[in-house]
This record gives structure tokens, C-alpha cells and sequence, in this order.
């Protein structure tokens, strides 16, 4: 089963990939995790990958596609895939690699630009398991620690005002356009996504009829 999590920067997809992958032991790949691991690691990509994080542009397509797809090679569990595809050219790559049928489903979560903004500006992440919290609505438990490995929480650099609307525009002009390519495709599940974590993971699950091996009923 390949499940992908579409919506915008701040929607949920994080969260959601986390606890899914957590049920089923599904891989979770986060293309902007590993970005983010490249650039803690002072790789080549890690450095071509900051370059266009910082300004909240999309890294080129042909390097993103090479990466994912040497992380799926071999892969039987199933995966997970946040915050990839964000292109078109993405997408076609990815139904190429993977062929007809290769994408179960692909889940919108849909929530406002307002909503968006707000999140964003408050989110904290776990410098060492990357699990988001935010300093309002899902606090840690101890301030500036993470509940499940105690690592350090910090903001991220693309997470200011600025960068987080430059990034909004990105996903609009760039991203948007993949809910109708899965919608054409029979593919699409579409989720609210303002309303508690739970009750998204709950309605997540309900939707995709996920079993705990990560097939499908
Ligand atoms: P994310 O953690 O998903 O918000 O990604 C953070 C940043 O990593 C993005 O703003 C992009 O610069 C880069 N990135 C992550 N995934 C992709 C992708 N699929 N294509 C291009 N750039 C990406």
C-alpha cells in the first residue's frame, strides 16, 4: 500500500504520517526530513537542499525524484509519502516509477490560510525525531523537550512570517494543481483538516479502511 499526503506547509501532513506509520509500520518519508538530515549531515545536498529551503522554494524536481526513489527501492511494508510529490513533474515520476496502480491513495487535508499562518508561526520541532508540536495548541510536556525522546525543540529557519507565506504561495502555484491530477486519476480522498489531531487520524483511518499491517481491508 503507498499512501500520499497532500496539503499545504502547516496542514497536518507531519502529524498524520507519524501516527499512521506508527499504527501500521508503514515507512514514513518526509522529503523535507531528509533535507533536513542532509543539511544537519553538511552533505552535498544537505547544502544545494538549504539553499532553497531558506529562501521557502522547492528544491529541482530531478533531485528530489532520485532521492525518493532510492529511499522506496525495495521497500514491501508500504509506504507513506509527506510532502512528496509537490510537482507535477513529481507525480509523473513517481506513476512511472511505481506503475499503474502504484499510488493507492493520495489524502487532501484541506485547512484555511488563516489557520495555515497561525500554525506555522508556532510550530516547534524535535531536533533529534523531527515530532512537531506547537507552542500554543500541543505544547511538550516540559518546555523546549520533546515528550517522546526528550530531544531539543527549535524552530525552523522556513517556519518565520515571511518565509511561511513565500512557501504558502509556492505550494499554491506548484502543489495545488495534484489534488485534481489524483482527483482525474479515481485517487483522491479529501479531509477536513481543522478540527483535533485525533479526529483527523481517526477519520485518516476510517477513510483509507487501514488494517494494522497497512493493507487495506
Ligand atoms: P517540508 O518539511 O515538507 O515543509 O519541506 C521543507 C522544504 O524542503 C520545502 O520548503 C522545500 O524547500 C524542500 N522540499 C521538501 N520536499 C520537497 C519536494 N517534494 N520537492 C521540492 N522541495 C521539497
Amino acid at each position: 500500500m503507498r499512501i500520499i499526503l497532500l496539503g499545504a506547509p502547516g496542514s497536518g501532513k507531519g502529524t498524520q504520517a507519524e501516527r499512521l506509520a506508527a499504527a501500521t509500520g508503514m515507512m514514513h518519508l518526509s522529503s523535507g526530513d531528509l533535507f533536513r538530515q542532509a543539511e544537519k549531515e553538511g552533505t552535498e545536498l544537505g547544502k544545494l537542499a538549504k539553499s532553497h529551503m531558506e529562501k521557502g522554494l522547492l528544491v529541482p524536481d530531478e533531485v528530489v525524484i532520485r532521492m525518493v526513489l532510492e529511499r522506496i527501492a525495495g521497500n514491501k511494508a508500504g509506504v507513506i509519502f509527506d510532502g512528496f510529490p509537490r510537482t507535477l513533474e513529481q507525480a509523473e515520476s513517481l506513476d512511472k516509477a511505481l506503475g499503474e496502480g502504484g499510488i493507492d491513495k493520495a489524502v487532501y487535508i484541506e485547512v484555511s490560510r488563516g489557520e495555515l499562518l497561525k500554525r506555522l508561526s508556532g510550530r516547534w520541532i524535535c531536533r533529534q525525531c523531527q515530532k512537531p508540536y506547537h507552542l500554543v495548541t500541543s505544547p511538550p510536556k516540559k518546555a523546549g523537550r520533546c515528550d517522546n525522546c526528550g530531544g531539543e525543540l527549535y524552530q525552523r529557519p522556513d517556519d518565520t512570517v515571511e518565509t511561511a507565506e513565500k512557501r504558502l504561495e509556492v505550494y499554491l502555484e506548484q502543489t495545488a494543481p495534484l489534488v485534481e491530477y489524483y482527483r482525474r486519476k479515481g485517487r483522491l480522498v479529501e479531509i477536513a483538516g481543522e478540527r483535533p489531531i485525533e479526529t483527523v487520524n481517526k477519520d485518516l483511518v476510517a477513510r483509507l479502511r487501514l488494517r494494522q499491517d497497512g493493507h487495506r481491508h
